[in-house]
């Protein structure tokens, strides 16, 4: 496997999830700051914040992931599925570079709604 492949394309998803929640937290800290005109601004700037916070927590999420992932190139254990410990295809590495799990495992984790 290619680790050097994949450690370039986890630092680079790693800088645009920190760049997303910089901008997020300078979007939040904005608004407060935004005058509200009546009600109904006050319910879009509620909903502009909600749906924020929830981009904020998905993106930082996804970054301790891949923060993870990185701490696994370290080891060695980069590619290795967590739960049967088989290699985890590269075509999938490709697509999800951060993937814990094999996909077999991901299915049942994701059946038993974990
Ligand atoms: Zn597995």
């Amino acid at each position: 496997m290619d680790k050097e492949f994949f450690r370039q394309k986890l630092l680079e998803r790693k800088e645009e999830l920190e760049e997303i929640l910089r901008e997020i937290k300078r979007d939040l800290s904005g608004v407060s700051r935004c005058e509200v005109k009546d009600e109904g601004d006050e319910m879009s700037l509620f909903m502009e914040k909600y749906r924020s916070e929830q981009l904020y927590r998905q993106q930082s999420a996804e970054l301790r992931e891949v923060e993870e992932a990185l701490r696994r190139l370290e080891k060695g254990t980069y590619g290795i599925c967590e739960m049967c410990e088989s290699p985890i295809g590269e075509e999938r590495l490709k697509v999800k570079p951060y993937a814990k799990y094999c996909i077999i495992c991901k299915e049942i984790i994701e059946r038993e709604g974990r």
